[in-house]
């Protein structure tokens, strides 16, 4: 007899001939699909193959008893949920607990009474389909979650970083600093920025064309950001110029890696298909501390005019604002 067509397997354990019969006629009238089992090791084989809906599980039967036979179903993640009865003509209170400790969902004493049987069976299976389908909705909504987080991640990456460097942004830069100076000036703790001029760039484009400028650019980047501290914030800040801020930094530090990056810069060939360029960078530095009790705006405004004396005084260097 085939069980496809029905909607719910039932598998029926019981070592007794009779009791299993029994069963199986109650529940194939009431167009249940019955699977059997005389022992817990052949109940346990044939739910792994095909799992049922649900199981009536006798207690007493030799060799595994019902009780390790539900154990084993609980302790086995794809058959855990399935809803087991008990059917048993124990009928102490501490079978009928043991029963329930050992993850049965219900207790049915024989004799049996079929109207009994079919209510219990009835009921644990819509109880059974109203999980499935909570956990349906609960994974869905975990997908939407997910989904929703990896939506809000691109936008707050869009919303904060330079698409063409991926350094930050101008506005990220300016929330990011205002944070460390603040926590700079509680602190009492130096530091720096760094303003980043590429030379004489306008060649750079008419020469090779604007896409080789662009990579130009994706390589300073990358440049700035392998030769400096994990915690300094490099931004892109306009066309070609960069900037950079450096927590925990005093000025004779920021001069000697801004001077070492210039370097870096000035001696790395860039190759692009056929084209090898070098470029050069100019910088302005200035710094908070102790002796400098600078705003935001008169940092900034520092940096840029070294910045504009680097360039004046024959471009390639670093200059100290003052
Ligand atoms: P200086 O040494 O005085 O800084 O000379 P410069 O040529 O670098 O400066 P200028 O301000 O005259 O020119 C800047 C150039 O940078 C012109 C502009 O087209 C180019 N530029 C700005 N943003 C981009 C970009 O995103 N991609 C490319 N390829 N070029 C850019
Ligand atoms: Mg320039
Ligand atoms: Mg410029």
């Amino acid at each position: 007899m085939s069980n496809q067509a029905h909607q719910y397997q039932i598998m029926v354990v019981d070592d007794v001939d009779d009791n299993r019969l029994l069963l199986m006629r109650l529940l194939t009238q009431s167009d249940y699909g019955v699977s059997m089992a005389d022992n817990g090791l052949t109940a346990f084989q044939l739910a792994e193959k095909d799992p049922p809906d649900l199981v009536l599980l006798d207690i007493s039967m030799p060799e595994v008893d019902g009780y390790q036979v539900c154990q084993r179903f609980k302790d086995t993640p794809t058959l855990r949920d399935i809803p087991i009865i008990f059917i048993s003509a124990l009928d102490g209170t501490l079978d009928k607990e043991k029963a329930f400790s050992v993850g049965g969902v219900d207790y049915i004493t024989k004799p049996i009474e079929a109207r009994d049987v079919l209510m219990r069976v009835e009921n644990h299976l819509s109880i059974r389909n109203m999980q499935k389908q909570l956990e349906q909705r609960n994974l869905a909504l975990e997908a939407e979650i997910l989904r929703r987080e990896s939506v809000e991640q691109k936008l707050m990456v869009q919303a904060t970083t330079d698409p063409l460097t991926k350094l930050y942004n101008r506005r990220q830069f300016f929330d990011l600093a205002e944070r460390e100076l603040s926590r700079a000036e509680r602190k009492n703790r130096p530091i720096c920025i760094i303003l980043l001029d590429i030379d004489k760039f306008k060649e750079v484009n008419d020469t090779y064309g604007h896409l080789v400028g662009d990579q130009v650019l994706v390589r300073l980047a990358e440049l700035c950001l392998i030769n400096f501290r994990k915690y300094d914030i490099w931004a892109r800040y306009g066309g070609e110029e960069f900037i950079a801020m450096l927590p925990e930094t005093d000025i004779q530090d920021c001069k000697l890696i801004s001077e070492r990056l210039r370097k870096i810069v000035a001696n790395t060939n860039m190759q692009f298909d056929q084209i090898t360029l070098s470029i050069t960078i100019s910088m302005g530095i200035s710094c908070i501390d102790a002796d400098s009790d600078l705003s935001f705006d008169e940092l900034l405004d520092q940096a840029d005019q070294a910045l504009y004396q680097s360039k004046r005084e024959g471009r390639n260097r670093v200059t100290i604002g003052a």
